[in-house]
């Protein structure tokens, strides 16, 4: 992951070896490299701009100390700008209710079962949690199927409600139960669809709506680069969800999708999906992920 990028800048930081110091033409040269390996990561053309200036505007601002080379100056001042591309901190879950609530969306294929399986075992296992999970697919019986066989591998039970068409219903009932049995954590696995559509929007926002979750995850398959980012715009215009979760960042993504979104929809970053297995889920740290890309 990120291979191609890393190489990229590490070959543009390059432009600035043996240079005595930071000037006009030398940076502008550097950044005409670094804004060209963003692009062709798949980093939206605005995020990637609005990037190197930002980079340009600090790198000449700064007084460079005599012990610092303008190559090592630029690294730092590009790590701290990925970091903060980023989102900067490290966003956690803020699950208060009791039971906490966790809505998930996204499209069909993101990733979005599979996640909710990962994150009920995470939760459950490092953070003493008692989920239950809700299969709300009323559309496809497979989906519950594959949530009812997550749960079991996890030994996390499933609600579902097979003769129901009534995703709003489901998610209420389910939450009930969660009460009347004692799990302090519903995560709401919801109906995706290939491309976004009204209906799909209609129902996600009811159930939103009804349940006032304390989280609503936005999930999405990094390999998709700007239409990743062109998805999670749309849901967060419907949805105002509080966190994306990047899925397949184990793939042989450009990385766009991770450096983009964060900008255009202004929510944090809060997991990544790294395999198809139940314990490929990571919390996402930006400047470790910015470390990452800087190798
Ligand atoms: P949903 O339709 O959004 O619920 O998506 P699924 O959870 O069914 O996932 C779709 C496919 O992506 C499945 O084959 C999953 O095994 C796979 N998948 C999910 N997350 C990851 C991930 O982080 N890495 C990889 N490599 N595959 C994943």
């Amino acid at each position: 992951m990120f291979d191609n990028l890393s190489e990229r800048l590490e070959r543009s930081f390059k432009i600035l070896k043996g240079e005595g110091k930071i000037t006009e033409i030398n940076v502008a040269e550097t950044l005409k490299d670094v804004r060209k390996a963003l692009l062709d990561a798949d980093v939206n053309y605005k995020v990637a701009k609005s990037f190197t200036d930002t980079v340009k505007e600090k790198a000449l601002g700064q007084n460079v100390l005599t012990a610092v080379k303008p190559s090592q100056l630029m690294v730092k001042i590009v790590h701290d700008e990925l970091t903060a591309l980023m989102g900067g901190e490290t966003a956690e879950l803020v699950l208060e209710g009791r039971p906490a609530v966790i809505l998930m969306s996204g499209l069909q294929g993101s990733g979005k079962t599979t996640f909710s399986g990962k994150l009920a075992r995470m939760l459950k296992t490092k953070k003493n949690r008692k989920p239950l999970l809700v299969a709300c697919d009323v559309y496809r019986p497979a989906a519950i199927e594959q949530l009812r066989v997550l749960g079991e591998q996890i030994e996390v039970p499933v609600y579902s409600e097979l003769d129901s068409k009534n995703p709003v219903q489901i998610a209420l009932n389910a939450i009930h139960e969660a009460k009347a049995k004692g799990y302090d954590l519903v995560i709401v696995d919801t109906a995706g669809r290939l491309a976004i559509d009204e209906q799909m929007m209609n129902e996600i926002e009811a159930i939103k709506k009804a349940v006032n979750p304390d989280e609503t995850l936005f999930v999405v398959d990094s390999m998709t680069g700007q239409d990743a980012v062109n998805t999670a715009r749309e849901f967060n215009e419907r949805l105002d969800f509080n966190g994306v979760v990047l899925t397949k960042l184990d793939g042989d993504t450009r990385g766009g999708a991770a450096l983009s979104i964060r900008t255009v929809v202004n929510k944090p970053i809060k997991f990544v999906g790294t395999g198809e297995k139940l314990d490929a889920i990571d919390q996402f740290h930006p400047a470790r992920m910015a470390d990452r890309i800087l190798g």
